[in-house]
């Protein structure tokens, strides 16, 4: 940050949390929020001619901004993403836009950022008016593309290009933005808002990209193109770090490239515990290189693949080819070990740019998602089941289905998966009926979970819904802080429900949140009776180095103790107590 005087640099520093780790070091680019906080300013009859250049200057500027970045990402992105920023470059070149622009500087005599304010809102309210979903969502392509301008028109000092890389901070980021942020080149995102189980943050941890959010300090004190130090893991933030920071950096560096080699060495051992029980560890996948990771590290399979992936960074639905070229890739790329399908989970925050995911629910996060919105939609999914099975045909293939709440949705499901099996076959394809389960991330489907065990062929919990449903704590929402926990007496008794009926019954059972992903937390899991595993591949080893070192009898022994905590205190000092040697 400058001086208050506008002297040398002053560093500062901020805590936000950490929601995807690594650490970066880059110059800021900040993104305003899209409302616009540009106050109401005008300009005298003399600087007219100067303000309409300064826009002019900062539209040229975008534009070049989109060819170059045109240039970049052509043949590295796909057809789609392409044409968002041909979409983007073309309203650059609106009259529309431009023209208004123009009018309000000369007529109004409107600074050039308050113009861009008036005809962004101007503009929204027709799009806002318009009854074609699809339309509306075209608001997001204006605000970016007034975004933009207005960040050309604040810059002081332009930014370098692709040396050190750019640190976005922004208020918040969607799901649907991050692989075309990283291409462009930004190695880090401070977001405002968000939090580390949102599904920007899952998505940012699959591409390696660090995040930190719930810095919104950082976004009102930043400075475009100040140096910024950012720790994805602790969740600090650095702004014009100091010759001390950047000596902590550098063997941060060091230090996490040995941790990565000391793991390393895991790669082909088993996960076995001290006493000889092994454990199977799955990997959550959201793409190829997901896929690569998880086959390379020996996970026993893809635990959860998260179909709505591919939905989300386009404006219209793969076809059923697209689809199951994708999944058949998933399935090759696991080379005969299974590889779990999760129908599409789109709605609450997974929201899609292609119409589905219904707009203006009052409350998403209880609306129409997962199952529900594929059972809305039989010819979409109906669409996705035949990809999925089709890629059965190349490997062990099972179905999970999303947001279960009771017994019938899953015998729809089956019914129409045995249809789209009975589909594929009379196509000449050899397929047999594939292995269906349930997330159970929904409190009623694990209460009654009885309900569901002789109809699903094996469950999978799904923790970061399960929490926020069962303790009633938006799972976005970083203002709840710390009452987001798995580690409350009610979560984890009713994970032993889960896990008790799935050996009762000798249904498989697997945990896929994040939780199972925390290494930290693994003892705990294991003295439940958990034996299956299903965690991003980043931290698969980590795991693996973990459970090596437990003793399961003991862990086994221990759970009475356990599920008598009362208070999160108690389950955090029965863990210390688990993992001390
Ligand atoms: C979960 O809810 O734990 C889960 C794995 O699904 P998602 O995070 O995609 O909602
Ligand atoms: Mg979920």
């Amino acid at each position: 940050m400058r001086g208050a005087s506008g002297g040398p640099p002053v560093r500062h520093a901020f805590a936000g949390h950490g929601a995807s780790r690594g650490l970066a070091l880059g110059r800021a680019r900040v993104r305003l929020p899209h409302a616009l906080e540009i106050g109401e300013q005008h300009v005298r009859a003399s600087g007219i001619e100067a303000e309409v250049a300064r826009l002019q200057a900062a539209i040229e500027a975008a534009r070049t901004e989109m060819r170059a970045l045109r240039e970049k990402l052509q043949g590295a992105l796909s057809k789609e993403a392409i044409e968002f920023i041909d979409l983007h470059a073309l309203l650059l070149d609106d009259p529309e836009l431009v023209n208004a622009l123009e009018g309000l500087i000369r007529q109004e005599r409107y600074s050039a950022g308050y113009a861009l304010r008036a005809q962004r809102d101007r503009l929204a309210a027709v799009f806002e008016r318009m009854d074609d979903p699809y339309l509306r969502s075209r608001l997001d392509d204006l605000d970016h593309i007034i975004g933009r301008i207005n960040a050309h028109l604040h810059r002081r000092e332009p930014l370098p290009r692709g040396t050190a890389g750019e640190v976005l901070v922004c208020d918040n980021v969607a799901p649907s933005e991050l692989a075309q942020l990283q291409a462009q080149g930004v190695v880090a995102i401070v977001s405002a808002a968000g939090s580390p189980l949102s599904h920007s943050a899952i998505l940012a941890r699959s591409l390696h990209l660090p995040l930190v959010v719930g810095a919104a300090e950082t976004l009102q004190r930043v400075n475009d193109g100040e140096v910024v130090m950012v720790d994805g893991e602790t969740g600090e933030v650095v702004i014009d770090p100091d010759a001390a920071d950047l000596r902590r950096y550098h063997q941060r560096e060091q230090q996490d490239a040995r941790e990565r080699r000391d793991l390393e060495r895991l790669r082909r051992k088993p996960t076995r515990t001290i006493d000889g029980v092994d454990v199977a560890l799955h990997a959550n996948a959201e793409s190829r290189e997901d896929v690569a990771r998880a086959h390379a590290l020996g996970a026993a399979g893809v635990g959860l693949f998260r179909t709505e992936f591919l939905f989300l960074q386009r404006t219209e639905l793969p076809d059923e080819d697209e689809q199951f070229q994708v999944y058949r890739d998933a399935v090759l790329g696991m080379s005969g070990r299974p590889v779990t399908f999760r129908t599409l989970d789109l709605g609450a925050d997974k929201a899609d740019r292609t119409g589905l995911a219904l707009e203006n629910e009052d409350n998403p996060a209880l609306g129409v998602r997962g199952v529900r919105l594929s059972l809305l939609y039989d010819r979409v999914f109906d669409t996705q089941l035949r990809a999925i099975v089709r890629a059965a045909a190349y490997g062990p293939v099972r179905v999970l289905v999303p947001m279960v709440s009771c017994r019938e949705e899953v015998l729809l499901v089956r019914r129409r998966l045995r249809r789209a099996v009975a589909v594929v076959k009379r196509r000449g394809v050899a397929v047999e009926m594939l292995p269906l389960g349930a997330m159970i991330e929904v409190p009623a489907a694990a209460i009654g979970v009885y309900g569901l065990t002789d109809v699903v062929d094996f469950m999978s919990v799904g923790t970061n819904d399960l929490v926020q449903y069962l303790l009633a704590v938006d799972r976005n929402n970083d203002a709840l802080g710390d009452l987001y926990s798995p580690l409350h007496p009610g979560v984890l008794r009713l994970l032993a429900h889960v896990i008790g009926a799935g050996e009762a019954t000798g249904t498989p059972v697997a945990v896929c949140g994040e939780m199972a992903g925390d290494s930290r937390l693994a003892p705990l899991l294991l003295a439940l009776g958990l034996k299956e595993f299903s965690l991003h591949p980043s931290h698969l080893l980590e795991l693996r180095r973990t459970i090596r070192d437990c003793r399961h009898a003991d862990l086994r022994a221990r759970a009475g103790k356990l599920l008598e905590a009362r208070d999160r205190g108690a389950i955090e000092r029965w863990l210390q107590a688990a993992s001390a040697p």
